[in-house]
């Protein structure tokens, strides 16, 4: 097995270099003026002294990009484009959506002909991430690693399982949740809004490059998880999103376990001091901190209507699609757990905010708070009355009923109240 993925990693490495890398550049000619202020432009190398740091034998190490101007807002809904990752993969795009969060601009491109696939870019300043992902198939993941310098990575929908360390403390870990119980406010229509402050560690500017480049990752994640909220059909209807209110790298060095870098993150020690009191300043309801190690994870307490909880950690490997982990954390926030074969702990808390994915079936998938990877994870939250592949994603069996959306609704109010 190692060695066939070292000859897969050697074969796709001299195609990269053969064909010289990797374009994205409006395809039409109603674009062609973009085509000249728009283009992005990777050459893929053959070496680089990062080769030894590689921690997955498909990511490909590309660089000479260049960037200009990005065009007017007005001229991107309903352009063309394409991506070219290697010689023989080129997909069509058609820009569907155009957000700014902040400093954040965010594009989202469906994939043509590839139903439910979608291409993104995250772009802060000179900065961007981007990620082509479609369920069940393979994705790629182009981040910045220094100004001018791009990787791409080869994404398998079904890699390893995903860690998570879900916690449900007995105890409030934060005074300040005794007054946020008191101003909680019920649901019902309307936009609901839970602020968001995501910190991010060195390790995680080393890994992309700089802070900017960081900070549009985190752009990135938290609008796909924005995309699993609106996926999710929550109940009570409204709009539900997570505004993410700053992207901010701290002075803090992982622990090495991101369990670890939670409990540091909670007790505000070992470096994360004053994170809480910077939050509560800039009106953030959840607290997220992310940080690179080894492993691919993530931690985070669960709310209960007594205890609500604000902090999650996630790890780089772990945030985007296909694990969609920065939702997934920021849903144990909010309340859910994982799916019930994982989660025992649920049958004790069903007037709580506990709620649990549906189980590997026939076809085989999960929702993102699934501790299960076998299939595909879709981009949502489970609800029986949403299906994929006219199969409910969730269930309404009493005995392992399944409905995160029903359990969102119920538990957002709360949480957008914390600020
Ligand atoms: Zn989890």
């Amino acid at each position: 097995m190692k060695t066939m993925c070292i000859t897969r990693f050697i074969t796709q490495r001299l195609l990269a270099v053969g064909i010289g890398g990797l374009l994205l550049y409006p395809s039409n000619l109603h674009q062609a003026a973009c085509a000249q202020v728009f283009k992005y432009e990777l050459v893929a190398d053959e070496t680089s002294p990062e080769d030894a740091q590689l921690e997955d034998e498909s990511e490909l190490r590309a660089r000479h990009v260049r960037l200009n101007s990005p065009p007017p807002d007005a001229s991107l809904p309903g352009a063309r484009w394409t991506f070219s990752p290697f010689s023989n993969r080129t997909f069509d795009l058609l820009v569907s959506r155009l957000e700014r969060v902040g400093p954040a601009r965010i594009i989202t491109c469906e994939v043509q002909g590839n139903p439910g696939s979608w291409f993104m870019i995250s772009q802060v300043g000179d900065y961007i991430t981007a990620q082509m992902h479609g369920p069940g198939e393979v994705g790629y993941f182009l981040r910045h690693t220094a100004l001018g310098d791009y990787r791409i990575v080869e994404q398998s929908p079904h890699k390893a399982k995903f860690e998570c360390a879900a916690q449900t403390p007995s105890a409030p870990r934060q005074p300040s949740f005794q007054r946020l119980r008191q101003i909680g406010k019920s649901g019902g229509g309307g936009s609901h809004i839970v602020k968001l402050m995501v910190y991010f560690s060195w390790n995680v500017t080393y890994y992309y490059g700089s802070d900017g480049a960081a900070a549009s990752a985190i752009y990135l994640a938290v609008s796909q998880a924005n995309s699993a909220l609106a996926n999710s059909a929550i109940t009570p209807s409204g709009s539900y999103s997570f505004d993410l209110v700053q992207a901010l790298r701290w002075s803090y060095n992982d622990s090495g376990n991101y369990f670890t870098d939670l409990e540091n993150f909670v007790n505000q020690q070992a470096g994360l001091q004053g994170t809480l009191s910077y939050a509560d300043s800039v009106g953030a309801d959840l607290l997220q901190l992310w940080v690179k190690q080894p492993v691919t994870g993530g931690a985070a307490y669960v709310s209960t209507p007594g205890n609500l909880q604000r902090f999650s950690v996630i790890t780089v490997g772990s945030a985007f699609a296909p694990r969609f982990g920065t939702a997934h954390e920021l849903g144990h926030n909010c309340g859910l757990h994982h799916n019930y074969e994982d989660s025992p702990k649920w049958q004790t808390g069903a007037n709580g905010f506990y709620s649990l994915d549906m189980s590997p079936n026939n076809p085989d998938f999960s929702d993102l708070m699934s501790g299960r990877s076998s299939g595909p994870i879709l981009q949502l939250f489970s609800n029986p009355n949403v299906t994929y592949l006219g199969v409910p994603v969730g269930s309404t069996d009493p005995a392992k009923p399944a409905n995160a959306a029903a359990a969102l609704g119920a538990s957002f109010p709360f949480m957008s109240a914390i600020r």
